[in-house]
């Protein structure tokens, strides 16, 4: 048997029809269908899944036994699988002190140059580091940024001490500490702040060690006297205790962030900041967009640096090409989109010299342009040609034209997909006769009647990020889309500038909804109450039986169906609870009957199949909504954070389905969307703004775009090359325009 294959061999994970599949090493397979199919549980949850396992294996067996034991997917087996890299969406986060240039490890390549040509030399490359105590502005600690307590809000200056001037969390009056205040025999406790002398209130907040004279029993550790400020300070502020303090949320209102006033935001201490290189320190060079730093970097000819010179260089030029040219070193990871954390962690593996490994990713297309798309598909090749095998679940056509194979899975969603529908090469996957394959050989086409506006919503001289003094109207009761590269501004002047005018936008976005373990589809859209209703009548009990919070709920898993364990170098593991085998509630609850199913078994009913069970008009019309939406396979108490992104979109869309006279924002909806969902959500969206609302849609999808009332383009480019309109009307205008590059594409692919 040739070891240049990996052969799934009864693949029945989820919905799964113990189906093989084989798929050559070396090489880049793209895995299409409609979204449920089965596309993520074959990769992630059987291939991907079996790959980390196996790993774990190889563990000593004294880690081994402390971790999970890890589910086996069910599949009966898996040949010649090397070690598997997820590159999916999930947000780098971080924290303050991470930044592009520190997880890419470019930002040590620079430290490394300043040390060796810098002048005049300061040390060691670790001095350049903010993280280091020798390199950090001692002001900020390396942060850049200051936090300042804001007096107004701390203090209710109507009220005395005594009445709870102070409204930081736990100085409540009667809590210890604000009872030291009251002890201390500084202050008349029943005196309103307001009428404060200056002095009063300077011993108030900010004295600091003064010795108090008669201490009283609270004082018996300490007689030293701390103003507010210091003592909040000392107890909240340190960014170290901040992350742990579960008020952290609640004082977020009591801070005002600055930038530090004496390295300018730099992070660096002066000695570090006097240290240039063809008269720039390192802090300029972390600020330069990547795409500018790359050319100042390629002027630097000493014979000492050549080598560190060259890669530099070249992982300058690897951003570049992946469409990041226009992020600085020091943009903060947690200020990154989804698309761009994914391209930042391909960044991260191409600086790696191994070979042999499987490298999987999430709908790499998302967030990009067409015009993005030829440099990731370039990259996609690279990490092929080093000798790994990529494997990509897709449904952007350009992309999937890179395959030197194609997996499509289907036919359709749920427990109608879950096999392989056809595989081999794109053409013959357009002929195939598949729902892919039809959609891969149709055109976009312009929407014929377009709408007229209902008035118009203005933006007006906007500057924020790279927005260029921008001003822009946006036609009310009309469907919007909002086109241009990645980086151009289109989800600052959305996401970020629109809100500042008009703030009652609602964004529906991709994100989880909070508290999302516990609930589920039916929690979500509100009818699993009506259903904890319908049991309890039916069998005479109370409804809070049925209700994940009482007693009969599972104990062991309280509902959920599944444990979680949370490992500090992992992810965290989901596994079935032992106990209740994921039926969540226990054996007594399980008796009671609702037309012949337990409440258990009607959670894991399909929408599709909850339709047919239920005939109650109010929880049918909630189903409907989901069913319109495309959300029929997924099952009612699937929880939400299961879901994908692109589901949980859909998901809050339906819930808006009965709201009218709105301004909805919608960011990439397409994510996720096989061509066929996206003609779904297309007649979803129509169905908002027949309710008279106004939708605004941020896309690079050519659908969508076509299908629009309005366009509104950005560009030209990315970051500083970025931030105007480019383009305003309708989409069969933007065509002729120019110096538009999102109509260059409209008309390559539509004439
Ligand atoms: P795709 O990746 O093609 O969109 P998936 O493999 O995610 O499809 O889903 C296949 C089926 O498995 C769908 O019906 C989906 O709802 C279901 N599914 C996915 N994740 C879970 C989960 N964590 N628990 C239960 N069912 C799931
Ligand atoms: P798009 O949505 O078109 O992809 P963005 O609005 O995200 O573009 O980005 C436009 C520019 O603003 C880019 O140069 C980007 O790096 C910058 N930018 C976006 N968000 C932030 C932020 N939180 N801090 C600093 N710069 C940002
Ligand atoms: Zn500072
Ligand atoms: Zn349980």
């Amino acid at each position: 048997m040739s070891d240049n294959c990996i052969r799934v061999l009864g693949a029945r994970e989820r919905n799964l029809k113990n189906i093989d599949v084989v798929i050559s090493k070396k090489e880049i397979t793209v895995f299409t269908g409609v979204s449920g199919s089965g596309k993520s549980s074959l990769v992630f949850d059987t291939i991907a899944a079996e790959s980390q396992r196996q790993l774990n294996e190889t563990y000593t067996s004294f880690i081994r036994h402390r971790m999970p034991h890890y589910g086996k997917p069910d599949v009966d087996t898996i040949e010649n699988l090397s070690v598997a890299f997820i590159i999916n969406q999930k947000r780098l986060g971080g924290n303050a002190r991470s930044t592009v240039g520190t997880v890419t490890d470019i930002y040590s390549l620079l430290r490394l140059l300043f040390s060796r040509i810098g002048t005049p030399f300061v040390g060691y490359s670790d001095v350049f580091s903010f993280n280091n105590l020798a390199g950090m502005c001692s002001q900020c600690q390396g942060l850049g940024k200051v936090e300042t307590i804001d007096i107004e809000r701390l203090l209710d200056k109507n009220k005395s001490l005594n009445e709870g001037a102070v409204c930081f969390p736990t100085f409540e009056p009667g809590g210890w500490r604000l009872t030291r205040y009251i002890h201390s025999g500084f202050f008349d406790n029943d005196k309103k702040i307001k009428d404060y002398s200056e002095a009063e209130l300077e011993m108030l907040l900010y004295a600091d060690g003064i010795k108090v004279k008669n201490p009283s029993p609270e004082w018996h550790k300490t007689s030293l006297y701390e103003g507010l400020i210091p003592r909040i300070e000392r107890s909240f502020l340190k960014k170290e205790e901040r992350e742990k303090t579960r008020y952290s949320k609640q004082i977020e209102r009591f801070v005002t962030k600055q930038t530090c006033s004496h390295c300018n935001g730099t992070r660096l201490n002066d000695k570090v900041l006097s240290c240039k290189v063809n008269g720039k320190n390192i802090a300029e060079c972390a600020e330069m967009q990547v795409s500018e730093l790359l050319e100042f970097i390629e002027t630097i000819h000493t014979p000492v640096s050549a080598t560190i010179v060259s890669e530099l260089a070249n992982r300058l030029q690897q951003m570049v090409s992946i469409g990041l040219g226009y992020l600085s070193l020091n943009r903060k990871t947690s200020t990154l989109s989804g698309g761009e954390s994914q391209r930042i962690k391909m960044v991260c593996q191409l600086g790696s010299s191994l070979t042999d490994l499987t490298y999987i990713f999430d709908e790499p297309s998302i967030g990009l342009h067409p015009h993005d798309i030829s440099k990731i598909n370039d990259l996609m090749k690279l990490l092929r040609d080093k000798g790994n095998t990529v494997l990509i679940v897709e449904h952007d056509p350009d992309l999937i034209k890179i395959a030197d194979h194609i997996i499509d899975m289907g036919p359709s969603a749920g427990i109608y997909g879950g096999e392989i529908v056809y595989q081999g090469d794109l053409q013959g996957l357009k002929e195939s006769g598949t729902l892919t394959g039809k959609y891969l050989s149709h055109q976009p086409e312009y929407k014929l009647n377009t709408r007229t506006p209902k008035g118009w919503l203005s933006i007006e001289n906007a500057t924020l990020h790279n927005l260029k003094n921008i001003s822009v109207q946006i036609p009310k009761g009309v469907m919007t889309v909002v086109t241009g590269v990645a980086g151009s501004g289109k989800s600052t002047l959305i996401n970020q500038v629109l809100p500042q005018f008009y703030p009652k936008t609602v964004f529906i976005d991709q994100k989880g909804i909070q508290a999302s373990k516990r609930s589920n589809i039916a929690t979500f859209m509100g009818i699993f109450d009506r259903i904890r209703k319908l049991f309890a009548k039916k069998n005479g009990v109370s409804a809070s039986l049925f209700s994940f919070n009482s007693q009969g709920a599972c104990p062991v898993c309280k509902g959920l169906g599944v444990t979680y364990t949370d490992l500090a170098f992992m992810d965290t593991i989901v596994t079935v609870c032992e106990e209740c085998q994921g039926d969540r509630f226990t054996d007594e609850v399980l008796q009671y009957k609702l037309r012949g199913k337990n409440i258990s078994e009607v959670l894991k009913m399909t929408v599709a199949e909850a339709l047919e069970f239920f005939q109650e008009k109010e929880i049918s019309r909630v189903l409907n909504m989901l069913s319109d939406v495309g959300i029929t396979y997924i099952p009612l108490g699937q929880p939400l954070n299961t879901l994908s992104g692109g589901e949980l979109q859909r998901i809050k869309l339906a819930s808006e389905l009965e709201n009218d006279g709105q301004i909805y924002v919608l960011d990439e909806p397409s994510t996720g969307l096989h061509m066929a969902d996206i003609k779904q959500l297309i007649g979803v969206m129509n169905r908002l703004v027949e309710q008279n609302s106004t939708l605004i849609v941020i896309e690079h999808n050519l659908d969508i775009i076509c299908q629009a009332d309005w366009i509104i383009d950005l560009g030209p480019f990315a970051g500083q090359n970025g931030g105007e309109i480019i383009f305003t009307g309708l989409p069969e205008d933007l065509v002729k325009c120019r110096h538009s590059l999102t109509g260059s594409y409209l008309k390559e692919y539509i004439g």
